[in-house]
Formats: structure tokens, C-alpha cells, sequence
């Protein structure tokens, strides 16, 4: 493909994801909170309650999003991905004048921007739709996990069989490699916890990573499992011990480990092969 209709897939793959992104940004708020009700209502169930209907059980498409401060409801026109918050809203509610938090558009632009990679590095090929679909799963878990600790297998599940059903075709990895991938990502970061949990008694991480790893494991074969470790461990150090030293993070802070394999995967993504071939190359 040219290079200048390659730049302009980019860039529609680009605007797209501006609006995912902004789509991210209510799949990041509301998942956790309706994972929440769902529980509550189980356990209500359970006690034998008869579940209220007061309230109107969340979703995704309801309510329209409102100001968390003034209720006032989000218009059309404030809803613009990037544009709403810079240039019509410029980061105030504009109900109550509350400050919105800039999290929104970051996730807007950094949806937008990788979006715009992943046409730029695969081209107009399948593997170029499934990581657009992988990426964004990625920022959501990562964001989500930030926010909750969690990483809600209402998206690391699927991305699980994706990661398989799309290597049917061996779109990043032959099958073998992906069937195997998903069950070392999970057995391997389950040792871990296991080993962890025995050594100290602690719980270092959760289940949702084991599952993230396993995700990852389908979509980009088990040769990728030890980059995606060692990449995430070496973020998650180099940030933790900034933390740590900036002491806006007390030790006994979990920091949560989703962010750094989300990064890593998405490294591995695009890099994996470079990044494998060299440290195999060093090794021998
Ligand atoms: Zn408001």
C-alpha cells in the first residue's frame, strides 16, 4: 500500500477511535458498577429477599451520561470526542461549572492515537480489525483495574476465545502456539500466586490477571508469554519504585497489576517479534 493512503487508513482508524475512546470512558465507569449491582442482587437472592425495583439497573446504553455533581445531562454537542472537552466545555461542567476530570479526554486521544498505529502498522489486513478490537480491550482492563483492582471477565473472557477463534487462521499465532499460549498465561501467573501466597501468606495479585495473561497467551502465542512477563514486570517496577520514592504510594498500597500486562501485550503486539529474537539472541 502507498504510503499516503496509508496515512489516510490511519487517520480514519484514528477518528474511529476518538469516538471508541469516548465509549471507553463508559464502559471504564459503568462495568465496575454494574458488576456491583448484579452481585448485590445475587446476594439478596440468596437471603431469600425479593430484589427492589426501585432502582433501574444500569447498562451500557442507560441512562444518557450526566455531571456526577449537578445530575445536568451531557448533550449532544458536549459529547464531541477531544473537542467537547477542549474547546466547548474546556474542562468544566457546564451545569455546575464542577471540574471534569481530564482522564476522559486522555483516554479519548490515547484510544485515538493507538488506533491510528495499529492501521499504520498492519495495514487494511484482519489482523489490523482484531488489534483494534485487542487495544481497546486493553485500555478498558487497564483503566478498570486502576480505578477497581478488578479486571471483569465480561472482557477478559472473550477476549480469551477471540484471541483463539481469530488464530484459527493464524492470524498472529498458529493454533498450537495460541491453545498453549492461553493455558501457560494462566498456569503461569497462578504459580506465581500460589507460590507467593505460600512464601507470605499474601495475595499478590487476582485471578483477573491470570485470565489477562491467558487472553494474551491466545492472541499471541505462548513464544510471546516471556517478553509480556519480564515487559510488564520491568513497568511495573521501574513505576512502582517512582512511587514509592515520590511516597505518594505507601508499600502496602496494592498497586495493581492489570495496567502493566495490558502495556506489556500491547508491546508485544506490535514489538513481540524484535523483542523476542533479541533476547534470544542474547541468551544464545
Ligand atoms: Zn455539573
Amino acid at each position: 500500500m502507498p504510503p499516503e493512503s496509508l496515512a489516510g487508513l490511519a487517520a480514519i482508524a484514528g477518528l474511529i477511535g476518538l469516538c471508541i475512546g469516548s465509549f471507553l470512558n463508559v464502559v471504564i465507569h459503568r462495568l465496575p458498577k454494574m458488576m456491583e449491582q448484579e452481585w448485590q442482587a445475587q446476594c439478596a437472592e440468596l437471603r431469600g429477599e425479593t430484589t427492589s425495583t426501585a432502582e433501574e439497573p444500569l447498562s451500557l446504553a442507560k441512562p444518557r451520561s450526566r455531571c456526577p455533581h449537578c445530575g445536568h445531562q451531557i448533550t449532544a454537542i458536549e459529547n464531541i470526542p477531544l473537542i467537547s472537552y477542549l474547546l466547548i466545555l474546556r474542562g468544566k461542567c457546564s451545569g455546575c461549572g464542577a471540574r471534569i476530570s481530564p482522564r476522559y479526554p486522555i483516554v479519548e486521544a490515547f484510544t485515538g492515537l493507538a488506533s491510528a498505529y495499529v492501521a499504520w502498522h498492519f495495514g487494511p489486513t484482519i489482523q489490523a480489525a482484531g488489534a483494534l478490537l485487542l487495544v481497546w480491550a486493553l485500555i478498558a482492563l487497564a483503566a478498570i483495574d486502576l480505578d477497581t483492582q478488578l479486571l471483569p471477565d465480561a472482557i477478559t473472557l472473550p477476549l480469551l476465545w477471540l484471541g483463539l477463534a481469530l488464530n484459527l487462521w493464524s492470524a498472529y499465532a498458529d493454533l498450537p502456539s495460541a491453545v498453549v499460549g492461553a493455558m501457560l498465561g494462566y498456569l503461569a501467573l497462578w504459580s506465581v500466586f500460589w507460590l507467593f501466597k505460600l512464601a507470605t501468606g499474601k495475595e499478590g495479585m487476582g485471578y483477573g490477571d491470570f485470565k489477562l495473561l491467558a487472553a494474551l497467551g491466545a492472541w499471541l502465542g505462548w513464544q510471546m508469554l516471556p517478553a509480556i512477563i519480564l515487559l510488564s514486570s520491568v513497568v511495573g517496577a521501574i513505576v512502582g519504585i517512582t512511587l514509592i520514592v515520590a511516597a505518594r504510594h505507601g508499600r502496602s498500597v496494592p498497586i495493581p497489576f492489570g495496567p502493566y500486562l495490558a502495556a506489556a501485550g500491547g508491546i508485544a503486539l506490535f514489538w513481540g517479534a524484535p523483542i523476542t529474537q533479541a533476547y534470544l539472541g542474547m541468551v544464545g
